[in-house]
Parts: structure tokens; C-alpha cells; sequence
């Protein structure tokens, strides 16, 4: 086995379509450098940049359960004792690889994006009942947080959305 294979699952998938900030207006595939740090950080090449973009568009709508074709990639398989597995080389390829493998265990549902219109952060729900709505981290969790607090201070109890 190769040493710096990727690590597919669902820290990459999420990482990937992240590379998209709706909120501040950044894609990191759109910049070479940003890209390719991003790549070397996740053990992938970068590829090609206009197909990671692609693949990452789609990827973000399958998520978010809207119709969207995948663009093909090809992905090297690899085995081990009583195991197959998928193996990637470039950053688009593994985030596919990832998905496959979340699809596979059911958990790709579990991979969404932040209900803010204007986050639209992805996120692993890692609760019991898989019902989150809000990522984690940044303004929603906090804004969200601080609704639900002042609505407690208010009458005692959490007020409806
Ligand atoms: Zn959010």
C-alpha cells in the first residue's frame, strides 16, 4: 500500500465542497495556489481545475438533493487482504471516491449543507436522529445559538422557528 494515499470518507468530501465559501464569496479551486495547498494538504494531486469545479458544483447538488449529473472520473481500485477499495489521485477523484463510499454505507445523507441561504456551509450530521440543519462553526451555529438562548431568557422556553 502506498503511504500517502488519501484518506476518502467523509472529512474529504466535506473539506472539498468547502472549497466553495458562499459566504465570503471565496472558491479556492478558482485561485492555482489555494488550490493546489489544498490538494497537497488532503494527499491528492490538484488536477485539472475546471473539472474539480465541475464535480465539486455537482457533487454540492446532489447534497443539497437537487438533479445533477456527475461528470465521470476514473477511479483506481485497490485490494487487500479480503477487501476491495477505491483509491483517487486527484482531488476530484477522491471527493467522488468518498462519496461512493458514504453512499455505499448510507451516510451520505448525512452530508449536508448549512440551511442559511447565506452560508450554505457543507456539514457531517453526526447527531443521534440526523436532523441538523445549521453547520457547526461560523455565524449560523452562534446566530442560531443566541436565538434559541434569548428565546429561553424571554418566556422560558425555546420559541419556535
Ligand atoms: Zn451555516
Amino acid at each position: 500500500m502506498r503511504t500517502n494515499d488519501p484518506e476518502l470518507g467523509a472529512d474529504l468530501l466535506v473539506d472539498f465542497l468547502n472549497t466553495l465559501d458562499v459566504e465570503d464569496g471565496v472558491d479556492a479551486i478558482d485561485d492555482d495556489a489555494a488550490f493546489t495547498a489544498w490538494a497537497l494538504a488532503h494527499s491528492v494531486e490538484p488536477g485539472d481545475r475546471a473539472s474539480a469545479k465541475h464535480v465539486r458544483d455537482a457533487l454540492r447538488a446532489v447534497i443539497d438533493g437537487e438533479a445533477a449529473s456527475l461528470p465521470s472520473v476514473e477511479l483506481e481500485t485497490t485490494c487487500g487482504e479480503r477487501t476491495v477499495g477505491l483509491s483517487a489521485r486527484t482531488a476530484a477523484e477522491a471527493a467522488v471516491a468518498s462519496s461512493v463510499i458514504l453512499s455505499i454505507q448510507g451516510k451520505l445523507e448525512r452530508v449536508r449543507l448549512c440551511g442559511a441561504d447565506d452560508c450554505r456551509w457543507a456539514f457531517f450530521d453526526q447527531s443521534r436522529n440526523g436532523s441538523r440543519t445549521w453547520c457547526s462553526m461560523g455565524v449560523c451555529g452562534n446566530r442560531q445559538k443566541a436565538r434559541t438562548y434569548r428565546a429561553k431568557q424571554d418566556d422560558g422556553a425555546a420559541l419556535p422557528e
